[in-house]
């Protein structure tokens, strides 16, 4: 394989995959970023967008796709947050379905290899903790949050057929809750209203009693994982997180005490379908891509609250 390599990332201009193309520009790759700006920005990417080995194209990946040259394919496209990818199920659906044999076609083409991002939600509301990769999941097939899981777990389903079908050259990844500069403001998910609401001094929102836990992982922990996974001669289902287990309550504490916040909880109702426990059995990424989580809690917070302290005063 040559050192140099053609890569291109959907969803590359949103959280995750902002931070994914700089990565692999800081390897010495050539990074073509396509994104339809639904959740992601440009601001994201713009210590990127001089760059001569940085190509950024608005493209929306339900849409047909053709490039030659292309040596590798993170497929990143999908909202993300809860609040985001209900607003438009159906599209939701679409992109993690027809977006994904869109870009599993451009794959086949060019013969390159190709990465799902995942999710842990494909294991629902888990009955085994912490989850594995042989565990099948508990997944609502009719529920607000279905959209995506049931999206994701198509497409983990589309990559494994063309594997079977085409030989393609497949990595599939489950992300387990990530966050870290970049994330979308006001985009609902917990590390980022709860920061906000603590920097504002405004009531932390505590959806349910605040027991149901999730485990956090620093997105260059995360990102970490996913190019080691693309890069080893691995080609199934990896979990990506950082089993460091904790309650929304305990996070909520955390964060008020990080920021030094006036902020007291406010406990409000619970989404439909919100998963009670979960937390990522990490053994396998461990012996088989030599890879783990680096980044504590207190240090991950603490960078990212800066970076959205630094948002605030712009
Ligand atoms: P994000 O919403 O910040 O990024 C998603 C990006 O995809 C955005 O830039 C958006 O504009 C783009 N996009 C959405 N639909 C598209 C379409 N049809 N065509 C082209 N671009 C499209 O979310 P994120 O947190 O960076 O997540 C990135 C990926 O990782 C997603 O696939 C998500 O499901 C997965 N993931 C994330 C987490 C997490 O904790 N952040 C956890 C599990 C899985
Ligand atoms: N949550 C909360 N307050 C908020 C946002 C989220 O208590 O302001 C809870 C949410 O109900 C869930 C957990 O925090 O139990 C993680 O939510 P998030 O949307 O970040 O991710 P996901 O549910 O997809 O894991």
């Amino acid at each position: 394989m040559k050192s140099k390599k053609n890569i291109l990332i959907t969803g590359g201009a949103g959280f995750i995959g902002s931070h994914l193309c700089k990565a692999l520009i800081d390897l010495g790759h050539n990074v073509i970023c396509l994104d339809n700006l639904y959740t992601g920005s440009k601001k994201n990417i713009s210590n990127l967008i001089d760059n001569p080995n940085f190509e950024f194209i608005n493209h929306d990946i339900v849409k047909p796709y053709y490039r030659k040259n292309i040596d590798e394919i993170y497929n990143l496209a999908c909202p993300a947050s809860p609040k985001h990818y209900q607003y438009n199920p159906i599209k939701t659906v679409k992109t993690c379905t027809i977006g994904v044999i869109n870009m599993l076609g451009l794959a086949r083409k060019n013969n390159a290899k190709i990465l799902q991002a995942s999710t842990s939600e494909v294991y629902g509301d888990p009955e085994i903790h912490p989850q594995t990769e042989n565990y099948y999941g508990n997944v609502n097939t009719i529920g607000y949050r279905s959209c995506y899981d049931e999206g994701k777990r198509c497409a983990e389903t589309l990559f494994m057929d063309y594997k079977r079908e085409h030989d393609l050259n497949i990595r599939i990844v489950r992300i387990f809750n990530t966050y870290g500069p970049n994330m979308t403001k006001n985009d609902g998910r917990v590390v980022s209203n709860f920061i906000l609401q603590a920097l504002n001094n405004e009531n932390i929102t505590i959806y349910g009693d605040g027991t149901q836990t999730r485990s956090f992982s620093y997105v260059e922990d995360t990102v970490a994982g996913i190019i080691s996974l693309m890069n080893s001669t691995e080609y199934d289902v990896f979990n990506i997180g950082n089993p460091n287990e904790m309650t929304v309550g305990q996070l909520a504490e955390k964060i008020i005490k990080l920021t030094d916040s006036t902020s007291e909880i406010k406990y409000l109702e619970l989404p439909n379908d919100d998963p009670k426990q979960r937390k990522p059995d990490i053994t396998k990424a461990k012996t088989k891509l030599n890879w783990e989580p680096k980044v504590n809690l207190d240090e991950g917070l603490a960078k990212t609250i800066t970076w959205v302290e630094e948002q605030l005063s712009r």
